[in-house]
């Protein structure tokens, strides 16, 4: 990526007022430009709408410090991005300024991190995700997309704030649960059309107070910024309505916890690549490449998809949230789920879904590595092992390891190993994220060294 042109800057400028203007005209006094940071927290700079071309052209300033937090805003000071000195630019992604409709007088854009010389921020990852979508279209090819969120929906307290109630008694899945925060869930929708994302499915999920949300699919970053659009509607919406949004990998210790499942398809000159094939129940062998590459590295790509210490709590079996590496048909325990659709759909529709990932991941990092894995299985025809069509976790250990289905890492420690030493994922990140991702695993590791569940999931459920 080159480095940002004076020409440039009065382009991006000029283009801002028109968007500015557009904005006043609605009402809007304020742009909330955000980045995730490396523990999976969205961070913020504002800007007044009268400012907003000048953020545009020149960007607004952000420590690097920040990719050095760990979740409860600590700060690893012993590694190279946890000092006070340096600044970078954060700049507006005019293509995707959004009214946050629930918020009266923002609106919202995701933000890129560029130095002051103008160049791309090397530990940034929305610019890393955008490269990666870029070398893969050069490559012939494009991957839509789409994470689908669940969250947890507590009481809110005010005076304790940090208890977590779920904010239903219903049955799972129960239409009782929608009855009981019909409000909630109606002005949930609205605020999300009114914000221009397009909803597919809401339901109760298993978990009491548990929702999940399912949202139209598209290219990897628009995928990943709808993810922190959504976050911050969800949030927007529960304080009318007396209730507040856990996004953590665990609401509560003994819980369900809230998967941020990602569904992917390969595409090639507008052809879907997961069906028409003669592989496995239709796979093209370049769908199947692409899948067999993310089923090789998910070990490693645990560390950005399951990112937190919590997140271990939640990889159990018998949870739905595929603890094993395998992959099978609509199998819902294994890591790798292939989705199909219905007949008659099924060459718009079908796509594979990683399971294991959750809700508290950073989304242009999960995509990010979930796209350098795919891309490796795609360019050395990596195939996949025997579908597996019943649950993993019911086998017993000699016959799951005969049928080579490993149990992921059980811990986050185990994950950032793996991470760290898969030379695909290096090439792709560039050695001085990783280091700086595996020192904000190892900071929250040890964070949390001495604590049980309870004090670490409610530690980390309101946090993301
Ligand atoms: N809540 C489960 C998880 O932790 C997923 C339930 C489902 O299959 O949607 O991923
Ligand atoms: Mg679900």
């Amino acid at each position: 990526m080159e480095a940002l042109t004076l020409d440039e800057r009065h382009h991006r400028a000029d283009r801002a007022s028109v968007v500015a203007a557009e904005l006043s005209a609605r009402d809007i006094v304020a742009v909330a430009i955000t980045w995730i940071d490396t523990s999976g927290i969205a961070r913020v700079k504002a800007v007044p709408i009268q400012r907003f071309s000048h953020a545009a052209a020149w960007g607004v300033g952000a420590s690097p410090v920040f990719d050095a937090f760990l979740v409860d805003d600590s700060i690893l000071t012993d590694h190279f991005a946890g000092g006070p000195v340096g600044d970078l630019r954060l700049y507006p992604d005019l293509d995707r300024v959004t009214v946050l409709a629930a918020l009266p007088g923002w609106a919202w854009a995701p933000g890129d991190r560029y130095t002051q010389n103008g160049t791309p921020h090397p530990r940034d990852p929305r610019l890393l995700l955008r490269r990666l979508v870029d070398e893969v279209r050069a490559e012939g090819w494009q991957v839509r997309t789409a994470i689908e969120f669940e969250w947890s929906v507590s009481r809110a307290d005010p005076h304790n704030p940090d208890r977590f109630e779920p904010a239903t008694t219903g049955p799972a899945y129960g239409m009782a649960r929608v009855s009981e925060l019909a409000g909630y869930l109606g002005d949930l929708v609205t605020a999300l059309r009114d914000s221009e994302v397009t909803v597919e499915q809401i339901h109760p999920e298993y978990e009491r107070g548990q929702f999940e949300l399912s949202v139209a699919a598209g290219d990897p970053v628009y995928a990943a910024d709808t993810a922190v659009l959504v976050r911050e509607v969800i949030r927007a919406v529960g304080p009318a309505h007396g209730v507040r949004a856990a996004f953590g990998s665990m609401p509560a210790a003994d819980a369900v916890g809230n998967g941020g499942h990602v569904h992917l398809s390969l595409w090639r000159h507008g052809v879907n690549q997961m069906y028409g094939g003669t592989g496995p129940f239709g796979l093209t062998a370049a769908g199947e490449g692409f899948a067999a590459g993310i089923l090789d590295h998910l070990p490693a790509l645990l560390a950005l998809g399951c990112p937190t210490v919590a997140s271990y709590l939640r990889l159990r079996p018998r949870s739905w949230a595929g603890a094993f590496r395998c992959w099978g048909l609509e199998n819902r325990e294994a890591a790798l789920r292939y989705v199909t659709g219905s007949e008659g759909e099924r060459e718009r529709a079908a796509n594979v879904e990683v399971k294991a990932f959750d809700a508290a991941a950073n989304p242009y990092l999960a995509l990010a590595g979930l796209l350098a894995a795919g891309r490796s299985g795609l360019r050395t025809g990596a195939v996949l092992p025997e579908p597996v069509a019943e649950d993993p976790g019911r086998m017993d250990e000699p016959t799951r390891s005969a049928r080579g289905i490993d149990p992921l890492p059980t811990t986050l420690a185990a994950a950032v190993t793996a991470f760290e030493s898969d030379d695909e994922l290096r090439a792709a990140f560039g050695a001085e994220l990783v280091d700086t991702i595996a020192g904000v695993r190892r900071g929250e590791i040890a964070l949390f060294a001495d604590a049980g569940p309870e004090q670490i999931t409610a530690a980390s459920r309101w946090r993301y």
